[in-house]
């Protein structure tokens, strides 16, 4: 936790949730030992667990302050759901692969947590049923920010996004986005790594 704080997190709520979430239980038994560095680790399916800092980072630029539903597209491991599950009443992810999101259910169970909700579907479209969201993260690199994720979030809500240039996908900068009206305003916020996201508005093949 000191290491999150070196590297920028200072939201109380958000170290708190890093804190109670065991992510050893979200990897494969052989990488336990290394559940606890900042690194981004697989998870089958040609996936990766997102590394520590980053689900940090992500969850405090959501704004957390415990009330209101949050989105996230790709739920992978759901160590990033669990997270989630600490900071905002109910957490709604989207898993294209059906593998991951039975599995990200499975271990979310096992840990007691209720207020996530899974979905297998292509998340570039979001989970229109239970919109607006006061806050959407998206956990895979996006050529563009997607429209439908948009029109998904509350007034005054916050859009999480990686994009990458679809000529050159390892150039990724991460990007917050905040609602008003029918604008968007939105803000670069450094480079940072994330697999493609794919579907209607993914990455190109
Ligand atoms: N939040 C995850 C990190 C997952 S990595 C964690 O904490 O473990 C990104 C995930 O996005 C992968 O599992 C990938 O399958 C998924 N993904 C990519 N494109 C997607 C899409 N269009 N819809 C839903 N999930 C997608």
């Amino acid at each position: 936790m000191r290491d999150l704080q070196s590297r920028g997190i200072r939201d109380k709520r958000v170290l708190e949730a890093m804190r109670s979430v065991p992510r050893e239980r979200f990897v494969e038994e052989a990488l336990r030992a290394e559940a606890y560095n900042d690194a981004a680790l697989p998870i089958g399916e040609k996936q990766t667990i997102s590394q520590p800092s980053t689900v940090a980072r992500m969850a405090e630029l959501a704004l957390p302050d415990g009330t209101g539903k949050v989105l996230e597209i790709g739920s992978g491991s759901g160590y990033g759901a669990a997270v989630l599950s600490c900071l905002f009443e109910l957490v709604y992810s989207v898993e294209r692969l059906p593998v991951l999101s039975r599995r990200a259910l499975g271990t979310i169970r096992e840990l007691g947590i209720h207020n996530v909700h899974f979905k297998i579907f292509d998340g570039s479209y979001g989970w229109s049923e239970f919109a607006p969201y006061r806050a959407i993260l998206v956990t895979a690199a996006a050529p563009e920010i997607p429209k439908p994720l948009v029109e998904q979030l509350e007034e005054g809500g916050r859009l999480i996004v990686p994009l990458a240039d679809p000529r050159n996908p390892e150039q990724q900068t991460l990007t917050r986005s905040v609602k008003r009206g029918d604008a968007l305003e939105t803000e670069s916020l450094g480079a940072c790594r994330f697999v493609p996201m794919v579907g209607r508005y993914g990455m190109p093949k």
